[in-house]
């Protein structure tokens, strides 16, 4: 038997996204689900036609192969994959497809005749957020892209006044039978696809779909200590329904962007300070940043590069466990660039007077250089 093409099963022109296509296999999972047509055995081989589709071009290196070849270009073995799915493993299909359709399976059915109404995809939003933003909290607002009710039809589809009419070749029960030599099949009808239904006259706000696509500007309040990865869940605020079905879900993703100064770390912060050789020889006072505002450090005499302070409290406060983290700054000593012949003299000068007080100035030389020693030796 000829193979359809992969792109026509699923819907999708040959350039389409992965998210195009992940979208388009989860209606035609959702609309050949086991569970909503459990008599109905053609349905079983779409479900499968179409999880083959989307296993080969979700995969990158198979859609190019698949791209250059054709079905030539798959391995059979690969595809498809044989029995991932029998009617009579229909229970375990939540557990195999759980990736691609999450929680739709809070699908709702209305009414008789086949017309079911589905819950609307959920949507991810990413949002990019400063290190204040993230720790302080704020408030934004968001654009989202989306399918959204159609106002026009309340989401039926039928031009306003008119309402859908029962489908005439399945009379209303979105299935018919089909005699084929000797057997008789029972299939989605062709005409109403299932939903038993017929729009006689289409809505032309939303050409008969119920949806329209529509860019939200929502407000999204950000809680105080949110993190890299975390998830803000707008109840609701996902995709429309069909058929009247409740709205999905919108997730906004924070992403937080790179900080000049510190990095984060769950809710302790880092920074990195230079000190003049001179301070981290006399000791001093220093000023540093937090993201409160200005705060000092006292660097004790005879401070080593690489010591890092803590400043407790001065983190981020943990946004579930109320937890305040610490800011440690580690400092870094740095060597004087530039030296004018006067200065270079004076710190030959200085050198030749540690050297000459025959005390140990320099901890980590001496210990090094005895390493070296008990190396040759
Ligand atoms: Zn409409
Ligand atoms: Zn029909």
């Amino acid at each position: 038997m000829a193979k359809q093409d992969y792109y026509e099963i699923l819907g999708v022109a040959r350039n389409a996204s992965e998210a195009e296509i992940k979208k388009a296999y989860r209606r035609l999972a959702m609309k050949y689900h086991p569970d909503r047509n459990p008599d109905d055995k053609t349905v079983e081989a779409k479900f499968k036609e179409a999880k083959e589709a989307y296993e080969v071009l979700s995969d990158a290196q198979k859609r190019a192969a698949y791209d250059q070849f054709g079905h030539a270009g798959i391995d059979p073995s690969m595809a498809g994959g044989g029995g991932f799915y029998s009617a009579g493993a229909g229970a375990n299909f939540a557990d195999i497809f759980g990736d691609v359709f999450g929680d739709i399976f809070g699908a709702t059915r209305r009414g008789g005749g086949g017309s079911r109404a589905y819950r609307g995809a959920d949507l991810r939003y990413r949002l990019e957020l400063s290190l204040e933003d993230a720790v302080q909290g704020t408030e934004v607002r968001i654009r989202v892209p989306g399918l959204d009710t159609c106002d026009a039809c309340k989401g039926s589809g039928a031009k306003a006044g008119t309402s859908p009419a029962p489908c005439r070749t399945c009379g209303g029960q979105g299935q018919v039978r089909m005699q084929q030599g000797f057997f008789s099949i029972q299939q989605t009808c062709p005409e109403c696809r299932g939903s038993g239904k017929v729009i006689t006259s289409p809505c032309p706000a939303c050409r008969g779909q119920g949806r329209v696509e529509r860019t939200k500007t929502l407000s999204v309040k950000v809680p105080a200590g949110v993190d890299d990865g975390d998830q803000i869940r707008l109840a609701g605020e996902g995709e429309a329904g069909e058929n009247g079905g409740p709205p999905g879900d919108l997730f906004v993703q924070v992403r937080l962007k790179p900080h000049p100064i510190f990095k984060r770390e769950q809710d302790d912060l880092y920074c990195e300070m230079p000190i003049s050789f001179a301070t981290a020889v006399l000791g001093g006072e220093l000023e540093i940043p937090t993201l409160e505002g200005r705060a000092a450090i006292k660097i004790p005499p005879a401070t080593q590069s690489e010591k890092v302070f803590r400043l407790r409290g001065k983190g981020v406060r943990n946004v579930r466990t109320g937890h305040v983290g610490d800011l440690y700054c580690r400092v870094n000593v740095e060597t004087p660039v530039n030296l004018t012949a006067e200065q270079k003299a004076l710190l030959e000068q200085f050198e030749a007077s540690l050297r000459a007080g025959g005390k140990r100035h320099n901890p980590r030389e001496h210990s090094w250089l005895h390493k070296i020693k008990t190396f040759f030796d």
